[in-house]
């Protein structure tokens, strides 16, 4: 059994709209009532909260604020437990303290089992029904479909989503992608998304430009809006009716150019996918590789090659073929890129040499092999899983995942001062190579 979400949207009618909209401000006034009990408590008496604690209070609650017995009381306690996750992660250091939401931001309620409402699809075009809220037509198309578990009312963008928990059997999983057993690599980049090769065939799959083609209007249309009144909270300014125009036009932008590289990613790695099951595939860092430059001449070129390798959504690529091969019990492989370098090797005689960003042809000075440059790299990557990499005797056990995660190496001494700062200098400086001439920056 595997947990799957499938995700449509809600088209209700207006009184059935304001309905909606009511029961969200009341999970939201019990979202920040919950928040306030916790923080009130502590500074009280010194101790907090427990979820549970706050559960038990709920009949209690509902008592006092009537207007509660009209919602699902499992959907009440759901939402407590969004207000203990949000403290959990804080205590773990993951989150900022929880604070009070405000309507905008907050997006909706859960109902964690099968009670309060009930779906009349079956992964298709519908009807969803909500208990004291009413009947609501949905519209979408879950590629699979199972037994619903769990449902999230999201409000995002002015529209109503319902997001569904199914469970789907494995067998479904298994045959709903065609599980041929081909083994592929493939060299994500800026100039070319994707270089694959399968030992036989190769090819290029050139690389979206999605925010390239939407910067000129998103940049000209946040002009636009910077010249409006734009809200001030503490000065009690609200934003004009203009200014709020143009900013729903520029996050309707910046969410289709999001859309369209999902659209993307989903569509190229299921084509991966259809005729091999084993993937090899460089291992990188996007958050590294993409991280600011510090200073010098390269700022500007560095932001430019960031944002291409975002917009090419390298490690929305990774982690969908990821999910994909586990469907289908396939075979995902991260070649460790310091120790085998497979941009700067030859795939025929594996001589190593270092190539600029801007070469993009493979040329050997060893044998003369000539071959496009991220096809070449997919093919030593290809021939270094199969245990052929010519020069390099590698096999899996020798390979030391440790060369392969910078900033890891270990530190030999910190006894006085002076080794101290000799190590941190050593070590910043590394970063900044890595970020500029590493060999996974392509
Ligand atoms: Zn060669």
């Amino acid at each position: 059994m595997a947990l799957r979400r499938a995700t449509f949207k809600l088209y209700p009618t207006n009184k059935v709209n304001a309905e909606l909209h009511y029961h969200r401000k009341l999970h939201k006034d019990l979202y920040n009532a919950a928040v306030s009990n916790r923080i009130t408590f502590y500074k009280k008496f010194g101790k907090s909260v427990s979820y549970f604690e706050q559960q038990n209070c709920l009949p209690d609650f509902k008592e006092v604020w009537y207007e509660y017995k009209v919602c699902n009381s499992q959907t009440l306690q759901a939402t407590l437990k969004r207000v203990d996750i949000a403290f959990q992660r804080f205590f773990k250091g993951l989150g900022k303290y929880p604070n009070y939401k405000s309507i905008r931001h907050y997006s909706g309620w859960t109902y964690p089992s099968l009670t309060g409402w009930k779906i009349h699809s079956i992964g298709d075009n519908g009807y969803l029904e909500l208990a004291k809220i009413g009947q609501i037509q949905i519209r979408g198309k879950a590629r699979l479909w199972g037994h619903p578990k769990a449902l999230d009312i999201v409000h995002r963008n002015g529209e109503w989503y319902a997001s569904i928990v199914l469970e789907i059997d494995d067998t479904l999983l298994k045959n709903s992608r065609s599980s041929e057993n081909g083994t592929i690599a493939i060299d994500l980049g800026c100039n070319d998304a994707i270089a694959w090769t399968n030992g036989e065939e190769n090819g290029l799959v050139p690389a979206p430009r999605f925010l390239r083609q939407a910067e000129q209007t998103i940049k000209h249309l946040s002009k636009r809006k910077r010249r409006k009144r734009s809200p001030n909270f503490k000065k009690k300014v609200k934003a004009s009716r203009r200014w709020k125009k143009f900013q729903k036009l520029v996050s309707k932008l910046n969410r289709k150019v999001a859309n369209q590289r999902q659209n993307f990613v989903h569509q190229e790695t299921t084509r991966i996918i259809s005729s091999n099951s084993t993937v090899v595939t460089e291992k990188l860092e996007v958050q590294k590789m993409s991280a600011k430059a510090k200073k010098g001449k390269r700022k500007k070129q560095k932001s430019g090659l960031n944002k291409s390798i975002l917009d090419v959504g390298m490690g929305m690529i990774k982690e969908s073929l990821k999910a994909k091969l586990s469907d289908i019990g396939g075979l995902f492989v991260e070649v460790p890129t310091r120790k085998v370098k497979p941009s700067q090797t030859c795939p025929k005689c594996g001589h190593q040499e270092k190539k600029s960003l801007a070469q993009r042809t493979h040329v050997c000075n060893n044998c003369g092999y000539t071959q496009q440059r991220d096809i070449a790299s997919a093919e030593v990557m290809l021939l270094w899983h199969f245990n052929n990499l010519q020069g390099l005797g590698t096999s899996l056990l020798d390979v030391d995942d440790s060369g392969s995660t910078s900033g890891t190496r270990k530190r030999k001494s910190a006894g006085s001062m002076k080794q101290l700062g000799r190590v941190k200098r050593q070590k910043s400086t590394l970063t900044g190579l890595d970020v500029e001439t590493s060999p996974s920056t392509k």
